[in-house]
């Protein structure tokens, strides 16, 4: 139990020793741990006054959490095309918001980052937050500030597949008092954490839980610790593949934006057509290469396969505002994210 029990636990305190680390890495006033990196974004919008209703952006190319996250509290999921970055294009973006929009949400896909200057723009334009998912590029930096830091909350994994992992858990970061302190609160019910005696603590909102186990933040620990021990394995990885990479015909790579570095925890390239990167795609398998990805037929990451959230399937009855609110998405045109993601951009042009 991350919170109290103040005798009991001898001075251990491994989530709050976890938190301090992740905030001083991330170079932010704050960081709030909870129990996954998709919790993670949930409490974020929550923190943010993010509600029943409201519309948050996001893209077409991404983990299923980020539609999750937002359809939890009741929001709108407003999927937007990705350009050559593979990331939120910015005026898709511009083109999507409506009176409606409270959140523009980039995803820093495969290890590298958003548009972020351009996103900023916007939101400052529009009086919209910025909450950055960095969950797939911790450790990657954008004008000399880490991924997470840079909008007005971002939010990071640890489960077993990211850069660090706490087994299970995740993170979000922000400078915002107001939103660290929901953010304290909501992910334990409520609780103020004010004073040493949980049980006369009192609640000002309603919450949930959220909380990561003292367990998971343990392993966090360690890990952080070696977070840039492990950048630089995947770097010389990632130059090594690259240099092999850039000498082969027709193969291209995705847009670094300017003043980003990525974490390089994927490589990610182009083929100038479907039919060859089909071909490519299958002999890298043959051949025992099995975590090459044609990201255009994964089920949990383009929205093509996303048929669960296109007809709105779920076990129990949905709230009305998304009933009501929710795009036709079985009617929508993301062909400009097809081009990239099926690799087919080179032949139609
Ligand atoms: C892994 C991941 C998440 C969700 O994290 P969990 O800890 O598995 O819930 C959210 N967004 C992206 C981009 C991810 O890769």
């Amino acid at each position: 139990m991350r919170y109290g029990f103040d005798s009991a636990r001898k001075g251990h305190w491994k989530a709050k020793e976890l938190e301090e680390a992740i905030s001083k890495r991330m170079q932010s006033k704050y960081a709030q741990l909870v129990s996954s990196g998709t919790a993670a974004l949930t409490v974020a919008l929550v923190s943010a006054g993010v509600g029943a209703g409201d519309e948050v952006i996001m893209p077409t190319f991404t983990f299923v959490a980020s539609f999750e996250s937002i359809l939890a509290i009741g929001a709108i999921p407003i999927l937007v095309d990705v350009d050559e970055t593979l990331t939120l294009n910015p005026s898709s973006v511009e083109k999507a918001i409506t009176k409606n929009t409270k959140v523009v949400m980039p995803v820093h896909m495969c290890g590298s980052m958003a548009d972020l200057k351009a996103l900023k723009t916007i939101c400052e334009k529009y009086n919209l937050i910025l909450l950055e998912d960095a969950c797939q590029a911790i450790g990657g930096s954008f004008e000399g500030k880490p991924l997470g830091s840079y909008g007005d909350l971002g939010c990071f994994s640890f489960d077993y597949v990211k850069t660090i992992t706490c087994g299970e858990g995740g993170a979000l970061i922000t400078n915002n008092l107001e939103y660290y302190k929901n953010a304290d609160h909501y992910s334990d019910h409520g609780h103020d954490h004010v004073g040493n005696n949980r049980g006369a603590e009192t609640h000002p909102f309603l919450g949930y839980n959220f909380r990561i186990s003292e367990l998971n933040a343990a392993v966090g620990c360690a890990q952080i610790r070696r977070l840039d021990e492990f950048l630089e394995i995947q770097e010389n990885n990632y130059n090594i593949l690259y240099k092999a990479l850039s000498d082969v015909d027709g193969i291209s790579f995705r847009r670094i934006p300017k003043g980003g570095i990525q974490n390089y925890s994927f490589l990610n390239f182009f083929l100038p057509t479907e039919v060859l990167t089909r071909r490519a795609h299958k002999a890298l398998g043959d051949g025992g290469v099995d975590a090459c990805f044609y990201w255009y037929d994964n089920n949990w990451h383009y929205y093509r396969k996303w048929e669960h959230l296109i007809n709105l399937t779920s076990l129990g009855k949905l709230p009305d505002d998304i009933n009501k609110n929710m795009p036709d998405y079985s009617k929508s045109d993301f062909s400009e994210s097809d081009k990239w993601i099926s690799m087919d951009h080179f032949q139609s042009n």
